[in-house]
């Protein structure tokens, strides 16, 4: 009986041309990672029949977002996470719908398969992730850790529990052609505001207005629309913005002066 593992080698019988052969005697990758490396050429087979396109496709492991997807001229580049490696063929067809027309019944019925999976999404505690992330919320002259906490008690009643902090400053040379004021992320949790909003010359109730839209992101998480996109500020997410008490003040003051902000030179 032993003999017969023999027969699978069989294959390798044929012969190679001595540049190819050189080629295979090459060390392999990890196993794990070489199998992904073919499961994921096969998913992009999947998806390229039903998409009529070429498609890219990136794997990962986050904790949140399962999917994103952009075109890129004739091709479709999606990142997605590996529990789309062996999903189904009606789970392909629903994320094929999905990425082509944004289709809504898709998009519940991709839903339904990631709430099946979820046993597979890795598990980050957010204490975990903001060890990771250096938080550094005092700045010069606006304190994002008092603002933060005095909006939690005035509009929340104390129980936003996420962290803030000045995000890196980006590198940019002459003035920005924009400006991301603040980012919040699910996955650890963190407000990031934008180093530039750390002058004399920006109100504190504008520095407030932003770090209050950040943490109405920790209560209205993204949200697929009716149309199957995803709706980062829902309706309801708008109308309590406009509860903020200097709501048309921050507004108006940002209109005036993001030329400032694009300008500004952080660190010196
Ligand atoms: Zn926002």
């Amino acid at each position: 009986m032993a003999r017969q593992t023999k027969q699978k080698n069989i294959v390798r019988k044929r012969s190679y041309p001595a540049a190819r052969l050189a080629r295979q005697q090459q060390p392999l990758a990890p196993e794990p990672n070489r199998l992904v490396k073919v499961w994921r050429r096969v998913l992009e087979r999947r998806l390229r029949t039903r998409l009529r396109a070429k498609v890219a496709i990136e794997i990962h492991d986050n904790t949140h977002t399962m999917l994103t997807f952009q075109r890129q001229r004739a091709l479709w580049r999606l990142r997605l996470h590996h529990m789309f490696l062996a999903a189904p063929d009606d789970v392909l067809q629903a994320l094929a719908e999905f990425v082509r027309e944004g289709d809504a019944e898709a998009s519940l019925r991709l839903d339904r398969f990631i709430e099946r999976n979820k046993a597979y999404i890795r598990r980050v505690s957010p204490a975990q992730m903001r060890k990771r992330l250096r938080l550094d919320p005092v700045g010069r002259h606006h304190d994002l850790g008092r603002i933060f906490e005095r909006l939690n008690e005035r509009y929340f009643e104390s129980r936003i529990s996420a962290a803030i902090t000045y995000g890196p400053a980006p590198r940019v040379k002459g003035p920005r052609k924009s400006i991301k004021m603040g980012s919040y992320s699910a996955d650890s949790k963190v407000i990031r505001i934008h180093p530039a909003l750390d002058q004399p010359v920006v109100p504190r109730y504008f520095v407030e207005w932003i770090v209050f839209h950040e943490m109405l992101h920790h209560v209205y998480r993204a949200r697929r629309g009716e149309d199957g996109r995803r709706c980062v500020h829902p309706p309801e997410f708008m109308e309590h913005e406009r509860r903020f008490h200097d709501f048309k003040r921050a507004q108006a003051w940002e209109l005036e002066n993001l030329d400032l902000l694009l300008r500004a030179r952080i660190g010196d």
